[in-house]
């Protein structure tokens, strides 16, 4: 069985109601899960299935195929061709209609929700704060997560927090309206069963991720350097030492020694440096702070430990170093 229950029982309710998982597909998911799920009344048996759809690929012209009894198993005939009659057993003939509503209970306590779900507009419900100081909203069809209005009803009920909506995967269009309303879109797949429980909501993932800009533009084939917007015009031997520790604040060894700089700045012809590393961080150092609107927190931009070299005081994400 590839996909877990909850994932199945999701992507059906996609479709909106009445959601119906048929015997077929429950069959390999029988068991304690699903009749806790019945006992929950999540899924509610239906009377057993008295028609079936007719054949795809024939053109027999009726609306369904009324089943017969054949022994111990049905049959759905086709009265065009018999080849196409359709043989079932007891548990094909079985449907379990999905209830939204108490599905959306079940996901608020197992995430440890303690409210139930308040319904925002047909099938969207408002989980309240939750993880984080924003409001939590859950549409599990598309037609509801789609719905006109849904946006201002939100942000009405989320009173200026910022709003998270938990909605299956939609088309490009809807997700622009979402965008550009300030609202993060997460889908039901991404946000549902990630941390132990089958059921839960995983809170990491109802917020953002920061995007920083990077501070920090550096090409080395171009030799450009921009730092908070500000382009600069190196020597040589100052964009080598800034490329060296670009790289450097970009991995786990932040810290360039003495010995990594004169390296990287003379390479073989070590023998003949005549002026020390200490010499060429300083003009780095100078030559960014002359340019820079804020001297002194370009100042504080390169960092010197003793015994440990010099490193930039930027995290990874601020600098963008590209051949
Ligand atoms: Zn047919």
């Amino acid at each position: 069985m590839s996909e877990s229950l909850e994932t199945l029982l999701l992507r059906l309710s996609e479709a909106g109601e009445p959601a119906t998982l048929w015997g077929r597909q429950a069959k390999p998911h029988f068991g304690s899960e699903f009749e806790r799920l019945l006992a929950r009344r999540i899924l509610v048996e239906q009377a057993p299935a008295t028609e079936w759809p007719v054949c795809a690929s024939c053109e027999c012209g009726i609306v369904a195929r009324p089943i017969q009894a054949a022994g111990d198993r049905h049959i759905a005939p086709c009265p065009y061709d018999h080849r196409c009659d359709v043989s079932l057993d007891d548990d094909d003939l079985r449907s379990f209609r999905i209830d939204g509503a108490v599905l959306i209970k079940e996901i608020a306590a197992a995430s440890g929700i303690g409210n139930e779900p308040e319904p925002t507009l047909p099938g969207v419900w408002h989980f309240g704060p939750f993880g984080s100081k924003r409001t939590i909203f859950g549409a599990f069809s598309i037609s509801a997560a789609t719905q006109p209005g849904l946006i201002v009803a939100m942000k009405a009920l989320a009173r200026g927090q910022p709003v998270t909506l938990v909605a299956p995967p939609l088309p490009t269009s809807e997700r622009q309206h979402f965008r550009q309303a300030g609202i993060h879109l997460v889908a039901v797949g991404d946000a549902i069963g990630h941390n132990g429980s089958a059921w839960a909501l995983d809170p990491s993932r109802l917020v953002p991720e920061i995007v920083v800009a990077p501070r920090l533009v550096i090409t080395r084939s171009a030799k450009f350097v921009s730092l908070d917007d500000i382009d600069y015009a190196l020597s040589d031997q100052t964009f080598k030492l800034l490329c060296l520790l670009a790289a450097r604040a970009r991995s786990d060894q932040p810290f360039a020694a003495t010995r990594d700089i004169e390296q990287e700045i003379w390479g073989s012809s070590l023998h003949r440096v005549s002026r020390s590393a200490r010499d060429v961080v300083r003009e780095l150092r100078e030559a960014l702070v002359a340019g820079a609107s804020d001297r002194d927190a370009v100042r504080r931009l390169i960092e010197n430990q003793r015994n440990r070299g010099w490193r930039l005081t930027l995290v990874a994400d601020a600098i963008d170093l590209r051949d």
